[in-house]
């Protein structure tokens, strides 16, 4: 993909970030670019067009720069995927684990009604198992999946083989 303004390099690697064994992919160089978020949201919004979303649901931290300003752009709602401790009130809770972590995700308890359409959103897809994960949470509430976004997707962990239940948009791909 060329989405990367203003000659900053579009994507770093970091070998052994942040545990051994992992080549971590930082878009920070990438968003730092003039126009870049808006191009990732234009890619991803012109392939959602048609699709029926009633919220985009977004996981705690880098997720909501896409999944904020996605919601934005299509002007459906926005409900945070949060780290523990973040979310005062009753709150679900759901474990995940992905390339290098694993733990507890919660999100505001009564947000998710039957048939609530959503549009999952991260910043990056490795394993699939975040998004696994947080489908799976969208699904135990009643809720349905509308589809899958990434600003970044790193084929070769095919994690898209994870979510064969929507469709699934990746802005870019290494
Ligand atoms: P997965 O669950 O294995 O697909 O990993 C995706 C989740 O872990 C996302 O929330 C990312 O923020 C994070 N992640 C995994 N690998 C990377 C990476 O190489 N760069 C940045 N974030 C990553």
């Amino acid at each position: 993909s060329r989405i990367n303004q203003s000659g900053v390099e579009a994507l770093r690697e970091f070998p052994n970030f942040p545990i051994g064994g992992i080549l971590f992919k930082d878009i920070a160089p990438m968003l730092a670019g003039r126009g870049a978020l808006g191009e990732v949201v234009s890619t991803v919004a012109s392939q959602v067009s048609g699709t029926e979303i009633d919220a985009i649901l977004a996981v705690d931290a880098r997720g909501f720069i896409l999944g904020a300003s996605l919601a934005d752009r299509l002007g459906c709602g926005f409900i945070m995927v949060r780290k523990p401790g973040k979310l005062p009130g009753d709150v679900l809770s759901f474990e995940y684990s992905c390339e290098y972590c694993s733990g507890t995700l919660e999100v505001t308890a009564g947000l998710i009604g039957d048939g609530l359409r959503c549009l999952i959103a991260d910043d990056l897809l490795a394993t699939g198992g975040t998004a696994r994960a947080t489908g799976n949470f969208v699904k135990s509430q009643g809720g349905e999946i509308a589809g899958y976004a990434f600003i970044l997707e790193i084929e070769v962990l095919k994690g898209r083989r994870q979510l064969d239940d929507a469709p699934v948009i990746s802005a870019m791909t290494c």
